[in-house]
């Protein structure tokens, strides 16, 4: 049987957790730091180590049959692959910003100005829509000091907490898009690639809703079983164990991690006591 060939960061932001998800998924493999490329010795599937700007095009190449990158990276270099699944992790997201100095009104400030960035597309594309023309000078790296030494007034850049901008004088102004990780994949995958990818994508759903989920078990007098039923929707319905004192149950179920504080205060108002919560490895719904 043929592999199904991943392209993964070799070093960088996305690479620990694209490997984790892969664990997870039970899917075991040796990385030693410096391979660049691994097998499963437990699953069709062998590993490309890249820098995440080559994965769109070696996946688009069929090269790589599927690979991890960020919308970012995905939507900048505009190949003709598909987004199978949004991963959750790198979350970030790209923004204008200018010297913090700046009196900043609102995006006409960019009008005929410089702004120096890594997305040209995704920059170009953006200003386009708000009607704006300026002028964009691509850069592959530190966009952050572009207007410290005199290349540009603005910049285009990832951001996620806000310190690198901020130590370098800079405020953000505007938010171009909003990333996150994406599995991306060839379009042109064989049937018996096909069956892979949606295997591997059924273990990452199987993770990824475990871990928006909590298992929850709680006590509670018979006479509340009602109100903290309707609280528990649980997978089906929730499951009710009588204690072994008379008049007390201990109900199991499953909550979201969303609205996880809210619900467990409605809980503990409707007469809930000792409430577990544990962790949830893998669910299928
Ligand atoms: P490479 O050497 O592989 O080209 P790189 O320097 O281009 O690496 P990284 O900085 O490792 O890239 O970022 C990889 C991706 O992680 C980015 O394209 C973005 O989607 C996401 N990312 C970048 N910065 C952050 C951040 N501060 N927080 C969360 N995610 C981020
Ligand atoms: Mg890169």
């Amino acid at each position: 049987m043929s592999n199904l060939k991943v392209a993964i960061q070799k070093s960088g932001r996305l690479s620990e957790d694209s490997l984790r998800l892969f664990k997870e998924c039970g899917i075991k493999f040796n990385n030693g730091a410096k391979k660049l490329k691994a097998q499963s010795s437990n699953f069709p599937i062998e590993f490309l180590f890249l820098r995440d700007d080559d994965i769109p095009g070696y996946v688009e190449d069929g090269i790589a049959d599927i690979g991890i990158v960020g919308q970012n990276v995905h939507e900048e270099y505009q190949k003709q692959i598909e987004v199978v699944k949004h991963l959750g992790f790198s979350r970030c997201r790209l923004s204008l910003a200018v010297p913090r100095e700046e009196k900043y009104s609102d995006i006409s400030f960019f009008e005929g100005k410089n702004i120096a960035t890594s997305y040209p597309n995704i920059l170009k594309k953006f200003l386009d829509t708000k009607g704006i023309t300026a002028e964009i000078h691509q850069i592959s790296g530190s966009v952050e000091i572009a207007p410290g030494i005199g290349l540009a007034e603005g910049i285009c850049d990832i951001v996620s907490s806000g310190s690198t901008l901020l130590s370098n004088g800079l405020k953000e102004v505007e938010t171009v898009m909003k990333s996150e990780a994406v599995m991306v994949a060839d379009s042109k995958l064989s049937d018996e690639k096909r069956v892979l990818l949606n295997q591997l994508i059924f273990r990452i759903n199987s993770v990824l809703e475990g871990k928006n989920n909590k298992y929850v078990l709680l006590n509670a007098p018979n006479d509340s079983l009602d109100k903290i039923i309707s609280l528990l929707p649980g997978m089906r319905s929730p499951t009710v164990l009588p204690l072994a004192q008379e008049g007390w149950s201990s109900i199991h179920s499953v909550i979201n991690e969303d609205d996880f504080w809210e619900n467990i205060e409605k809980l503990r108002e409707a007469g809930a006591e000792g409430i577990l919560v544990v962790p949830i490895e893998k669910m299928i719904k």
